[in-house]
C-alpha cells in the first residue's frame, strides 16, 4: 500500500520546503522528497541555496570581508593589526557549521509542521504517484492529489572546461578550497563569479574573471555596472569584458586557459578554475515519458502563471521553471501554489522581485533599468544620491556608491530603484515595500527617516526625483 498525501513536494530547496511548510500549516497531508546529502553523507534539507549557494557563500563573503579590512579599512581607523593569519580549517569549517545549523534547522521545522520528509531521488509517475529510490537503491511509491516539482538547478557546464572537481571546478568546488589558490580563474562575471570571485580575492588570490559579453553586468542599470566594475577593480579583481573562454587544459597543477576577444587568442594560466557560467533547470530522472509534463526549448518544466503544467494536480516551482533563480521567488511560488491547492489567493508579483548582489559594495535593485523604460518609451524622472554626502556611510569609512530611483513622470509611481553601496541588500526592501503598494516617489519623499542612516540615500534620491534633494545640488 503506497502512503496517499494531499500534496508531494520533490525537492527540498527553498522553493519546495518553504512551500512544504505552508502547505503544512494550511492543514494538508504533506510529504517532501529529496536526494541532496551533505558532507557527512547524511540526507541534507534546503538544496542548492543552504548546502552550496546562498548561505555557504555568504558566510564565506563575511569571513573573507572581516580578513581584507585589516589590511584595507582598519588603518584608516587609527587600527593596526600585525601577523593577522588565516586557519582555513577555521575558515571553512564554521561555514560548514553555518550550513550543518540551517539544513538541520529544515528537519526541525518538517517535524513541527508535521511535514514528512523522504529521502531519495523522486520520479513523477501517471495520476500523480511518485516514485522514490533511496540512496541504498531501495525503491517505495507514494501518491497525492498534487505534486509540485521543486527540483530546482545545477551549474551549467562548459564541454571544452569540464568540472573536476579539483581544478575545475562548480560554486560547491569554490566555496570548499582546501588552500587559498595563488591564481583563480573565473569563467562569468554574473552573480555567483563576482561574489566568490570576491571571496578568494579578499583571501589574497590573483582573481581574474573572464566575461564574454562586452557589457559588465548587462543584467543591472548600466550607472550601477559602472561604479561596481570601477569598485572591484580598484580591490584587484581583474576583469576581462568580451573575453570568451575556449579551452581549458588541466597540465599537473595548473589550468591552461584560451580565451579570445576582439584582439585573437590569449593564454592564461591559473591554478584554480571556477567556472560560474550559468545555471540549467534540473530535471534529470525526474519525470516519467508518459507525465505530460513539457519541458521547453532551455529545459525548465513549462508552467502557467499560476505555476501549474497543464497536467491536472501537477505543478512546478523555483529554479526548474521561468523567471528569475532566486530563491525568494522560489518560495513565493511555493507559499503561493500551496495557497493556491487549498483554496485561498495566492500571490507572486514578478515585478517587484529584489535582487541583490553581496559584494563589497553590495548591488541591489528591483523593478525596470532605465535602459528598459527607454526602450518600451515609457515617460520617467530619474532621482539620484550619492553615499559620499551620506553622514553614516563617511562615518564608516564605506562611501562608495548611490541610490537611484526612477518614476514615472506623470503619475510619479516608482517603477525601478538601483543602488550600489554599503549595506544596500537591506535598503532594498523599503523601496520594494513602496512599489507593492503602488507608491511614488513623493511618497517615499515624505517618509521620516532616522539620521544618520544609510536609509537617508533613499529618502534623498526619492527627493531628487523631484529636483529638491536637500544634501546635494539638484
Ligand atoms: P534548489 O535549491 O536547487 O533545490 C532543489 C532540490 O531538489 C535539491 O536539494 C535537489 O537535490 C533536489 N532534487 C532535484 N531533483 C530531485 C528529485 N528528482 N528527487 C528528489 N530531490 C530532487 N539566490 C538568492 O536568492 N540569494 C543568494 O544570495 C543566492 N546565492 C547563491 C549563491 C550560489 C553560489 C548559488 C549556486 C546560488 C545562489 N542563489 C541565490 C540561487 C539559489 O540558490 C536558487 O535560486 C535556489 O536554491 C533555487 O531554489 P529551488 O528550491 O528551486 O532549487
Ligand atoms: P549568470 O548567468 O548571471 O550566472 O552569468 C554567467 C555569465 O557567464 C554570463 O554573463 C555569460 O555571458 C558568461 N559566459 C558564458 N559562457 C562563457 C565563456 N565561454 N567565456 C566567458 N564567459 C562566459
Amino acid at each position: 500500500m503506497s502512503d496517499k498525501f494531499d500534496v508531494i513536494f520533490i525537492g527540498a530547496g527553498p522553493a519546495g520546503y518553504v512551500g512544504a511548510i505552508r502547505a503544512a500549516q494550511l492543514g494538508l497531508k504533506t510529504a517532501c522528497v529529496d536526494a541532496f546529502t551533505g558532507k557527512d553523507g547524511k540526507q541534507a534539507l534546503g538544496g542548492t541555496c543552504l548546502n552550496v549557494g546562498c548561505i555557504p557563500s555568504k558566510a564565506l563573503l563575511d569571513s573573507s570581508r572581516q580578513y581584507w579590512n585589516i589590511a584595507h579599512n582598519l588603518p584608516v581607523h587609527g587600527i593596526s593589526v600585525e601577523g593577522a593569519k588565516v586557519d582555513m580549517a577555521t575558515f571553512i569549517g564554521r561555514k560548514d557549521k553555518i550550513v550543518k545549523q540551517f539544513t538541520g534547522g529544515i528537519g526541525q521545522l518538517f517535524k513541527a509542521n508535521k511535514v514528512t520528509p523522504y529521502f531519495g531521488t523522486g520520479k513523477l509517475l501517471k495520476g500523480n504517484e511518485v516514485e522514490i529510490t533511496a540512496p541504498d537503491g531501495g525503491k517505495q511509491t507514494i501518491s497525492a492529489t498534487n505534486v509540485i516539482l521543486a527540483s530546482g538547478s545545477v551549474p551549467i557546464e562548459l564541454p571544452f572546461a569540464k568540472f573536476d572537481g579539483k581544478m575545475i571546478v562548480d560554486n560547491a568546488g569554490a566555496l570548499d578550497f582546501a588552500e587559498v589558490p595563488k591564481r583563480l580563474g573565473v569563467i562569468g562575471a554574473g552573480v555567483i563569479g563576482l561574489e566568490l570571485g570576491s571571496v578568494w580575492k579578499r583571501m589574497g588570490a590573483e582573481v581574474t574573471i573572464l566575461e564574454a559579453l562586452p557589457d559588465f553586468l548587462s543584467v543591472a542599470d548600466a550607472d550601477v555596472a559602472k561604479v561596481a566594475k570601477k569598485e572591484f577593480e580598484k580591490q584587484g579583481l581583474a576583469i576581462k569584458l568580451g573575453a570568451k573562454l575556449t579551452k581549458a587544459e588541466v597540465k599537473k597543477n595548473e589550468v591552461h586557459l584560451t580565451y579570445e576577444d576582439k584582439d585573437g587568442a590569449h593564454e592564461l594560466v591559473v591554478d584554480k578554475l571556477l567556472v560560474a557560467v550559468g545555471r540549467r533547470a534540473y530535471t534529470a530522472g525526474l519525470l516519467a515519458d508518459d507525465t505530460g509534463v513539457k519541458l521547453d526549448e532551455r529545459g525548465r518544466i513549462v508552467v502557467d502563471e499560476h505555476c501549474h503544467t497543464g497536467v491536472d494536480g501537477v505543478w512546478a516551482i523555483g529554479d526548474a521553471v521561468r523567471g528569475p533563480m532566486l530563491a525568494h521567488k522560489g518560495s513565493e511560488e511555493g507559499v503561493a501554489v500551496a495557497e493556491w491547492i487549498a483554496g485561498k489567493a495566492g500571490h507572486v508579483n514578478f515585478d517587484t522581485i529584489p535582487w541583490v548582489i553581496y559584494t563589497e559594495p553590495e548591488i541591489a535593485w528591483a523593478g525596470k533599468t532605465e535602459k528598459q523604460l527607454k526602450d518600451e518609451g515609457v515617460p520617467y524622472r530619474v532621482g539620484t544620491f550619492p553615499f559620499a554626502a551620506i553622514g553614516r556611510a563617511v562615518a564608516m569609512n564605506e562611501a562608495v556608491g548611490q541610490v537611484k530611483m526612477l518614476a514615472h513622470a506623470e503619475t510619479d509611481r516608482i517603477l525601478g530603484v538601483h543602488m550600489v553601496g554599503p549595506g544596500v541588500s537591506e535598503l532594498i526592501a523599503e523601496c520594494v515595500v513602496a512599489m507593492e503598494f503602488k507608491g511614488s516617489s513623493e511618497d517615499l519623499a515624505r517618509i521620516v527617516h532616522a539620521h544618520p542612516t544609510l536609509s537617508e540615500a533613499v529618502h534623498e534620491a526619492a527627493l531628487s526625483v523631484d529636483k529638491r534633494a536637500i544634501h546635494k545640488g539638484n
